[in-house]
């Protein structure tokens, strides 16, 4: 062996005795922490009884959520669809068995279900109680001209700019806007940055944004197919899941114009204690969560806006943001409700009418229409119906759905009061009449169970901001420190999405243990001239 095999084998061997020793602490239990947790495993060799996940609730998968029963009424706050272009996050669930079969993996077990119950909406936008025509995008000559005008110009030019500040009045009553903004969730006072990385980023999607042919779906809701599987491998190779603690403070020891995390401040049963950090010890904290201080409502009742970060979120990112300017500013993202907040509801059903009503109305068996728009809604509300049963355990006889008004401080077109003043009960009465079912209306409301959902911090992470106002993945002032999940940044990746939370994880594991390796290489259809031509077809058909 020559000098230089021999320092090789040294290093390693340093590494894997560091490796041996090093706590990973992992703050928040959502998508981003446990990608992190099974990465630190499979790529970093770190032994899984060393990793501690940290979370406040007292149920892992944060926004990635599905929970309640057929007696209670299931909820789900967000339902997600993932895309092929999803390469993190479909390189974390193909090492992840599933959780109702073992033998096959997560991913697999993802495609065969897509193979299966193929997308095709054939009720893509409805207004009036009808169908409407959303096979062209109904752009005008000055609206292409801004498109392709925002995807040449760097992020720096556009800056702050909203995305009404770009686009015509318009451009917002086009088919593509309705199909875009509802697939998507963006507001026209959404960050035109965000809005120009989703152009490239889902440029691909552009031919068949009007049946959702690309978009994948998981067998069950997210909870049960992404969250539960992954949860459960964490567990068996012994990953300790610290529920119930919420942590309220990082200390840093300074060292030149280094930052280490030396301690973390946490709440356990109402208790204040603290955990120190060794040498080689890692943080890594999950900053913001869009789901934040959300809460339910009932068929009698509507949801609490809550705005006092009663959750520990924010506060913590605040704390942490005071310690250093490479930390970003969480101000920008949790200080502007009005903006951020909107509301979904999930649908229980005994039995099977309103399902019936619709995959008629729609042509769409359920599972295969992805979202229906009611455009004419003053709510612009949406709803989905997936594939049945949602949830494991489903009862045969229960059908679920989900949906979402993205403007809930209008008043209905039929109920007249704000979306968000409105009962389950009320909101079922609004998404019927605008279906004009209302000859069943009463036999539908008596046998649904709708439980309206407030996010006060849906969209944060599409407000306009600055660069700097996310902070790095690893800072550069950071030694033991990593911020993971929607609001770090990852240059060119689309915010609201498991995929970025998940290209987080891969970047701060990876970085932080310094190994040789690079997060999975962004999928570019902007870079493919034939994604680039069919683009161009669809944009001018
Ligand atoms: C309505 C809705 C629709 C969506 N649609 C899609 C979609 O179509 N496609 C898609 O890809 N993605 C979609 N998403 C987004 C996706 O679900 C999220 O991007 C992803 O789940 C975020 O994961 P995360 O781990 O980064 O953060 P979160 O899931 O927010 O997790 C953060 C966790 O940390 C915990 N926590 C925070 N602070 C503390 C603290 N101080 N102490 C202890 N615990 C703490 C929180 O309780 C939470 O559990 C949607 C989400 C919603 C809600």
């Amino acid at each position: 062996m020559d000098s230089f095999d021999d320092n090789e084998t040294n290093n390693m061997e340093k590494s894997v005795n560091v490796n041996q020793d090093r706590k990973v602490h992992l703050v928040g239990g959502g998508i981003a922490s446990l990608a992190s947790a099974a990465y630190f495993i499979r790529d970093g060799h770190i032994s899984a009884d060393q990793i501690y996940i940290y979370e406040e609730l007292s149920i892992a998968g944060g926004s990635l959520d599905g929970s309640g029963s057929a007696r209670n009424g299931y909820v789900m706050r967000g339902g997600r669809m993932l895309n092929f272009s999803y390469v993190c996050t479909y390189d974390l669930f193909s090492f992840i068995p599933s959780y109702t079969n073992t033998q096959i993996t997560v991913l697999d077990e993802i495609k065969s279900f897509n193979e299966k119950v193929k997308t095709h909406a054939q009720a893509r936008v409805v207004a009036d109680g009808k169908i409407v025509d959303v096979s062209s995008m109904g752009f005008s000559a000055k609206d292409r001209l801004d498109l392709i005008e925002m995807m040449a110009v760097s992020e720096d030019h556009l800056g702050i700019k909203r995305i009404d500040e770009w686009f015509e009045p318009d451009f917002f009553k086009t088919n593509f806007w309705f199909m875009w903004d509802t697939m998507f969730a963006f507001q026209p006072w959404h960050s035109a940055v965000e809005f120009k990385r989703y152009l490239h980023r889902f440029i691909h999607e552009f031919i068949r944004i009007n049946t959702l042919a690309g978009v994948d779906r998981t067998p069950y809701n997210q909870f049960d197919s992404l969250a539960l599987p992954l949860i459960q491998w964490l567990k068996r190779q012994g990953v300790n899941f610290r529920m119930g603690v919420r942590v309220t403070d990082l200390d840093f020891n300074s060292s030149g114009d280094q930052q280490v995390v030396s301690r973390i401040h946490y709440i356990e049963n109402g208790k204040h204690q603290d955990v120190a950090l060794e040498e080689n010890d890692l943080a890594l904290v999950t900053i913001g969560s869009m789901t934040a201080d959300s809460r339910l409502g009932s068929m009698s009742a509507a949801p609490k806006l809550e705005t006092s970060k009663a959750d520990g979120s924010w506060a913590l990112w605040e704390s942490i943001a005071k310690k250093s300017k490479e930390f970003g500013r969480p101000f920008v993202f949790d200080n502007r409700v009005d903006e951020s907040k909107w509301e979904s509801f999930t649908v229980t059903c005994q039995g099977h009418l309103f399902f019936k009503l619709m995959e008629e109305f729609s042509g769409n068996p359920a599972g295969t229409g992805g979202l229906v728009t009611f455009k004419d809604s003053n709510w612009l509300m949406s709803i989905v119906l997936a594939y049945q049963p949602h949830f494991i355990g489903q009862p045969e006889d229960v059908t679920v759905f989900w949906g979402y008004g993205l403007f809930p401080d209008q008043p209905g077109n039929f109920v007249k009061k704000k979306m968000s003043e409105c009962t389950g009960a009320e909101i079922m009465t609004e998404l019927v009449s605008h279906l004009k079912f209302d000859l069943v209306l009463d036999e539908i409301i008596k046998s649904s169970n709708c439980i309206p959902c407030m996010l006060p911090y849906i969209t944060s992470q599409f407000l306009t901001r600055s660069k700097g106002d996310r902070p790095q993945v690893v800072p550069a002032v950071s030694k033991n420190l990593a911020f993971i999940g929607q609001f770090a940044e990852v240059p060119d990746d689309t915010v609201f999405t498991v995929e970025y939370s998940v290209r987080t994880a891969q970047m701060a594991v990876y970085e932080l243990l310094q190994l040789d390796k690079k997060p999975t290489p962004m999928y570019r259809g902007d870079h493919d001239l034939a994604v680039l031509f069919d683009a161009a077809e669809t944009m001018f058909g």
